[in-house]
């Protein structure tokens, strides 16, 4: 697959990225049994296998279960880990710890970030995270503590490289001024079906600070794709029909799958948009690989455009 630099860093991978959320099925670790363990090693040797060298993961992501799967696959294949970047991330903390009546909070407390990372190495079973993002901007967020705690542990070369997700152009502005080093990337929700980051301001800060947009559930949790199996509560509400019969147009002319277009759509912009794909399926994941080869003219990118939008440009 063809490749990206991510950000102002030496940090390169795979145009397309590899996200590992649904790689046990659940976000409960205690439902992570063997058997989904096992189907989620496969996805990401098959992932590797395609060309994928970004892997995306995080604390959260089944109770800590995928960056467990993501370490058993880097044992089954020695090969690999020098040969992709792992991304994680930290911040949000689920409810009912570490008391039964904890509410799910954001909390961007320095030892809160280095005890997160230290977990996640060990889950890993690597010595270093190659990109290490904050999840969701947390309402009590102190850029000055964020940086001391980011330099604690990329002094201990724990991480390489810091980026940060959800984040608005605000918020990362405030924390890139505290911040000795440059924060590479910015993950959100992009695709055909959400088009905020287009108009808030997000790209354009992305132009402007050459840090790369991670787009995180490209094909709308599967509702661009072949249909969603599990969508977050915010893409519930998301009315795709009227889109998919332009994009099945457009895809049909072309001679790809609806996915590969969807894709190649979010992969125009010039902020380098990195798609993080997330189906477990082996075929599915080589297919949108195929998405790296496909570009779309100025023409066509405008017909789907309009098509998301439900009317025409003013
Ligand atoms: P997605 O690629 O939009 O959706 C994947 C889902 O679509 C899977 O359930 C998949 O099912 C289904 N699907 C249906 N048809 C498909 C097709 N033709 N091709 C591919 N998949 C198809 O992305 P996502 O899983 O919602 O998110 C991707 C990654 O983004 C996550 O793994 C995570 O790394 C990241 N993420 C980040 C945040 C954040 O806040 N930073 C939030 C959400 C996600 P099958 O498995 O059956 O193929």
């Amino acid at each position: 697959m063809k490749s990206i630099s991510l950000g102002q860093s030496g940090l390169a991978c795979s145009r397309i990225a590899y996200g590992c959320w649904r790689l046990a099925g659940t976000w409960n670790a205690a439902e992570v049994a063997p058997a989904a363990e096992a189907v989620g090693r496969r996805a990401v040797l098959a992932a590797f296998d395609a060309g994928y060298t970004l892997f995306d993961n995080a604390d959260i992501y089944c109770g800590g279960g995928a960056e467990k799967i993501l370490g058993q696959a880097l044992k089954e294949a020695p090969g690999m880990r020098g040969g992709i970047v792992i991304a994680s991330k930290c911040g949000i903390r689920p409810s009912g710890a570490p008391l039964p009546d904890s509410p799910c909070r954001y909390d961007f407390s320095g030892d809160y970030i280095v005890s997160s990372c230290e977990q996640s190495l060990r889950r890993l079973g690597v010595e270093t995270i190659d990109l290490y993002q904050l999840h969701r901007p947390d309402y009590l967020m102190d850029p000055a503590e964020i940086a001391s705690a980011f330099q604690r542990l990329k002094g201990a070369g724990k991480v390489r490289e810091f980026g940060v997700s959800n984040f608005r152009p605000s918020q990362v502005t405030a924390l890139q001024k505290a911040c000795p080093m440059r924060l590479i990337v910015n993950q959100i929700e992009i695709s055909l079906a959400n088009l905020n980051c287009f108009e808030d301001g997000t790209l354009d800060q992305c132009l402007g600070e050459k840090i790369t947009p991670m787009a995180w559930s490209p094909l709308a949790g599967g509702q661009l794709g072949d249909g969603a199996k599990k969508l977050l509560p915010s893409q519930e509400g998301y009315r795709v029909k009227p889109l998919l019969v332009a994009m099945d147009l457009l895809a049909k002319n072309h001679g790809v799958s609806r996915t590969v277009l969807a894709l190649a759509w979010l992969m125009k912009h010039p902020s380098g948009i990195v798609p993080i794909i997330g189906s477990t399926n082996a075929a599915r994941i080589r297919e949108a690989a195929r998405a790296a080869e496909l570009d779309l003219s100025r023409e066509d990118w405008y017909r789907l455009l309009e098509a998301a939008r439900g009317e025409p440009l003013p």
